[in-house]
């Protein structure tokens, strides 16, 4: 275009009328914004991930803004995320994403939402088998799918991270039902070593261990070496530790696969198929568990069931524990050695106490009448953490008991519990090659041993 033309363009456009000349800038103006304008997804990534930072309320409405957002989009969108990968297909919703803050409760984040506290009530009545709520964390997220037309809540996720998400749905006017997904995803292994200088606990702190696999390790080996007369100044230990990750996305799970401390008094301890420890020789290295959490044997009331079905709505309300027949005040004991997790009052478990032992098992006790421990205590095998009682929604006294291996309920009157023994000889074979296994990982890693200061 030469010099002339341009002129004659510039000229033509002063001769144009004032409304049509700001009209056509008005235009290319829109025209640019909309080129340039974030897409949806980002609208909806950002809706998604709200920046921990902001007003929970401020972040809310900012998501508010830009709902609803449709089925197909956030399903679309979500598959790439590895989350909520099943999301039945029925019709849009109004859909609000909440991340939860420090301080915040379901009931409060109920209220703010105007979801109704009957809604809330019939989701912890569903939840009582699992009771995924009580624990809710700063960083965990919620969803909430509301019926556009009437603004029933129709369904609430609970995302705590990529390896785990509860679902509640519900299916008529009273009641909602779960859905659990646990994916495992792989676990890849790194080996963590270290040089002792002052105490263990403060060296493997040192080298990258976390308080919980610490206190882990120190409870696994204490029976086998006294970690105050016989580790000293110089001595090395290493650890291989697996961690879970969910694509590509670390979840915060770990768990350890081997320790060996070498120097004055060498130990070592290896994780094996079972779930358990064992020693090089094949010697267990865990506290046995008890089977019942009594003295005496009661009698059971309700056994075990996952294809419970609910008595008035016909439809699978899993029982996910063992129900004894004790009288109100009867003393209840940790089956194993471990930690106090959870002192909880729940509407329909009632008061409960959750004790973690180790990175596999876990333990609930329900209905109790008192609690004797408080939450993070230590408490050894036969310890009283209760009285057993008839709180929460029961029909008569007695002491709900679950047993959970790697975060599934199992039958704790069937389920293989440590017993203290060593490797069965018909898995003594396979549990040899798992030890070699595990030392070519040690080797193969050049881990430094050099103090960690
Ligand atoms: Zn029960």
């Amino acid at each position: 275009m030469g010099v002339r033309q341009v002129r004659r363009l510039h000229r033509g456009w002063q001769t144009l009328p004032n409304l049509h000349r700001h009209g056509i800038s008005f235009l290319a103006l829109v025209l640019v914004v909309v080129l340039l304008w974030p897409t949806e997804d980002k609208a909806l990534e950002a809706a998604i991930y709200l920046p921990p930072e902001l007003s929970h309320l401020d972040a809310l409405n900012g998501s508010l803004n830009r709902t609803p957002f449709t089925e197909d989009r956030l399903r679309e969108r979500l598959r790439g995320e590895g989350m909520y990968g099943d999301i039945p297909s029925h019709g849009d919703y109004d859909i609000v994403t909440y991340e939860i803050g420090s301080g915040d409760s379901l009931s409060g984040i109920f209220d703010r939402l105007d979801l109704g506290q009957t809604a809330m009530y019939q989701i912890l009545s569903a939840d009582e088998s699992l009771l995924a709520l009580d624990v809710l964390r700063a960083g965990h997220r919620l969803k909430f799918y509301k019926d556009p037309d009437s603004g029933r809540l129709e369904r609430m996720d609970l995302y705590v991270h990529a390896g785990y998400q509860v679902s509640y749905e519900r299916f008529d006017d009273h009641n909602f039902e779960y859905t659990e997904t646990l994916v495992e995803g792989d676990w890849p292994q790194r080996v963590i070593g270290g040089e002792i200088n002052g105490s263990f606990y403060v060296s493997a702190r040192n080298a990258g261990l976390n308080d919980r696999e610490v206190a882990e390790i120190t409870r696994l080996m204490e029976d086998s070496i006294d970690f105050r007369r016989e580790i000293r100044a110089g001595d090395t230990f290493d650890v291989i530790r697996a961690e879970q990750m969910i694509n590509g996305r670390a979840t915060g799970r770990t768990r350890i696969e081997a320790i060996r401390i070498h120097g004055h008094s060498p130990r070592s301890a290896f994780l094996f198929d079972d779930g358990n420890y064992y020693d090089q020789e094949g010697e267990s290295l865990q506290r046995a568990f008890m089977r019942y959490p009594s003295n005496t044997r009661y009698r059971v009331s309700s056994s075990f069931n996952p294809q419970r079905r609910h008595p008035v709505t016909g439809r699978v309300a899993p029982h996910n524990g063992t129900d004894f027949a004790m009288n109100t005040g009867t003393p209840v004991l940790t089956t194993g050695d471990g930690v106090v997790t959870r002192v909880e009052n729940h509407p329909f478990a009632g008061k409960y106490v959750e004790i973690q032992h180790g990175t596999r098992f876990t333990t609930r006790y329900m209905h109790l009448d008192r609690i004797l421990v408080r939450h993070g205590q230590t408490v050894s095998r036969g310890d009283r953490i209760g009285l057993s009682g008839a709180t929460g929604r029961v029909t008569g006294p007695h002491l709900h008991f679950e047993l959970h291996v790697n975060g599934r309920p199992v039958d704790p009157m069937r389920a293989e519990i440590p017993m203290a023994e060593s490797v069965p000889s018909d898995q003594r074979e396979a549990f040899e090659r798992r030890v070699e296994e595990l030392l070519v990982v040690v080797e193969d890693s050049n881990v430094q041993y050099a103090a960690n200061r």
